[in-house]
């Protein structure tokens, strides 16, 4: 049993080496909390202690194999309504990214098809694809908006986000990613799709802050239209691609004064100067970091802000990988993610995306469990919530088909998951 023991924060330098191993562990949760855990002696113990009646205790036998924390996948753009075939056949012939923008691929094409789809659809798709990362180990998913670029389809997404993790019994937080590129209808007008979501997106979301919930959800989506949508977090695509530094620092401190986190997409393509940008604004993450200076990279790392990969994107991309062992070495608290999308990521297992952090970027198994579970907790506010086996937090555990956690990001394909448990109730993953 991996624990990730200790105070809930993000790990950094050498002690990304500890996963908090436990040999013949258990985890003693009610009502979907954790109140310990520890050996099974210990356990046995503590039940001793507190006087649970063993006809009180419904005891589920493990065998042997691996239990973890749930895994928490950081950076998703799951609600899409196609994938991007096309484009993905114009980028192995060798077009670049303007290329295919310029024959009407791109993010503007998910838009146009997201536009044109019913809700039915879109939620259909969302819940499909969270039942795959539900069933490789996930139990909590960032969700960003980003493929509406309107008031009314942005506030569309965020609604169907939160009641597709809410049915798949997810624990979700959701971020509005309306800056992510300029849509076509503003086209040559990129200020004035700045003000409007300004003057007008950001006051149609509420402030959500995250929280223990611990009872499966309820909602409708009729219920949920009655009332502003919510987001934690408000992010933007600071890139060559899309929004200048100035752009996105204007939007982001906007979005600071309405009591949102802050997430930046930073360095992808090119160094945006979004990682800086990160640092000063106290963002919570920042995300891709391919191309950040080491300058701009020892300032991000000395700060509180989580440095997020998405070697997805580069393996897609077919791209060089971050310099993850650069970001260990100058102390960041690293994170992996999917980075989920239809365009440059359409990967749904969080633990290929682990392999990939030890294959193509050195990072060793234990440094690559902290980086998908309370390293990225701490990406989404989540430290003191999930991420570890510490007592209080919310019973979000997964299990594996084996009894060595290198095991896990060894495999190239395939799934080890047994299934999860999302705030104590059980998903199998359906093998
Ligand atoms: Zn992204």
């Amino acid at each position: 049993m991996l624990t990730f023991h200790g105070p809930d924060r993000a790990r950094r330098g050498a002690e990304l080496q500890d996963p908090g191993l436990v040999r013949d562990g258990a985890v003693l949760f009610r009502a979907g909390r954790i109140v310990a855990a520890g050996t099974t002696d210990a356990l046995a113990h503590r039940l001793r202690k507190y006087r649970i009646p063993p006809s009180r205790l419904r005891e589920i036998n493990c065998r042997g194999r691996l239990l973890t924390p749930g895994l928490v996948d950081s950076h998703t753009h799951l609600v899409f309504a196609a994938p991007r075939l096309d484009d993905f056949e114009r980028r192995i012939a060798g077009w670049d990214s303007a290329r295919i923008l310029a024959a009407g691929g791109g993010i503007l094409e998910s838009v146009r098809h997201l536009r044109a789809s019913p809700d039915s659809l879109l939620l259909k798709s969302a819940r499909a694809r969270l039942r795959i990362m539900r069933a490789q180990g996930v139990t909590t998913v960032e969700i960003k908006s980003g493929y509406g670029l309107s008031v009314s389809e942005e506030l569309r997404i965020l609604r169907l986000s939160q009641l597709a993790a809410g049915a798949e019994g997810l624990d979700a937080a959701l971020t509005l990613l309306g800056a992510h590129a300029v849509p076509m209808e503003f086209a040559g007008r990129r200020q004035a799709y700045l003000r409007l979501l300004r003057d007008q997106l950001l006051p149609a979301v509420r402030v959500m802050r995250p929280k223990l919930s611990l009872a499966p959800s309820r909602l409708n989506l009729a219920t949920l239209r009655k009332q502003n949508p919510i987001a934690e977090f408000v992010d933007v695509f600071c890139d060559p691609l899309a929004f200048t530094l100035p752009e996105a620092r204007a939007w982001l401190r906007a979005a600071r004064r309405y009591g949102f986190r802050l997430k930046i997409h930073a360095d992808q393509t090119a160094d945006s100067g979004g990682a800086a940008l990160a640092a000063q604004l106290g963002a919570v993450s920042a995300d891709h970091l391919d191309f950040t200076p080491p300058p701009a990279r020892r300032r991000l790392a000395n700060s509180s802000t989580v440095a997020t990969f998405l070697p997805g994107v580069s393996l897609f991309m077919n791209r060089p990988f971050p310099a993850a062992r650069d970001w260990i070495a100058d102390g960041a608290a690293i994170n992996l993610a999917s980075d989920f999308n239809p365009g440059t990521a359409p990967l749904l297992s969080l633990p290929l995306v682990m392999a990939l952090g030890c294959d193509a970027m050195r990072l060793t198994p234990a440094e690559a469990w902290h980086a998908v579970t309370l390293n990225a907790a701490a990406a989404l506010n989540r430290e003191r919530l999930c991420g570890s086996l510490m007592p209080g937090k919310r019973a979000d555990l997964a299990l594996f088909d084996t009894d060595d956690f290198r095991a896990v990001p060894y495999l190239l394909g395939g799934n080890l998951c047994a299934g999860v448990w999302c705030a104590g109730h059980w998903h199998p993953a359906g093998k």
